[in-house]
């Protein structure tokens, strides 16, 4: 494998691993889909997180505007997905820090760990496992950004667009793999379901 894996090989690292499953799943927010992903499923196996995260630090480190920023570089994730992600990234990169943005139950906004200032003009790595809607990672850029950091990219193991993600232009946005699921925003619409394909419903 090369130093930067391709598409088809991240793709099989996942299915290996058991984080991308194909089946008939239904999210919590009742849409259905072809094939359901679970990037930490993959990041339990230490040795194949580290490929991926060295992967994405090595398209991260090609870019030369972000290259003179490593060394005074923060890699900000949501927890708790995109933790080891951010470690890993900042280990490969050797840049100056890592925190992450959580929350206290579902209904909350992200925040910051008290004594957890973000200094002003700091630049700001966004790391996460996957990016489906865009919104932990939009919601954590306005974190950022309201304590006066400068997000200056985005970088994701995966990205599986739902229809209608944020969209993060101008900024460079680098992910490993992008997977198109089929979805349907209902049973009622649902191919899988006309078929009588068993349906799994899953957490998250
Ligand atoms: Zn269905």
């Amino acid at each position: 494998m090369e130093l930067i894996p391709t598409q088809e090989e991240v793709v099989a690292l996942l299915r290996k691993t058991g984080g991308l499953r194909d089946g008939h799943f239904e999210y919590p927010n009742g849409v259905h889909a072809n094939e359901y992903i679970q990037v930490a499923l993959t990041m339990r196996y230490y040795q194949v997180a580290k490929i991926l995260s060295v992967a994405l630090s090595r398209k991260l480190r090609a870019h030369s505007d972000i290259r003179v920023m490593i060394p005074e570089l923060s890699v900000v994730a949501p927890a708790t997905g995109g933790l080891p992600v951010a470690y890993g990234v900042c280990e490969a990169l050797h840049a100056h820090q890592v925190y992450w943005g959580e929350r206290d139950n579902a209904s909350e906004p992200q925040h910051f760990r008290q004594f957890l200032d973000v200094k002003p003009g700091e630049k700001v790595l966004l790391v996460d496992d996957i990016l489906r809607t865009g919104k932990k990672l939009g919601e954590l850029k306005g974190l950022v950004e309201q304590q006066g950091g400068e997000v200056v990219a985005l970088a994701v193991i995966v990205y599986q667009p739902y229809p209608g993600a944020v969209q993060f232009d101008p900024l460079p946005f680098y992910y490993l793999a992008k997977l198109e699921a089929t979805y349907a925003n209902d049973a009622a619409s649902c191919d899988l379901c006309r078929r009588g394909v068993p349906l799994n419903k899953v957490r998250t």
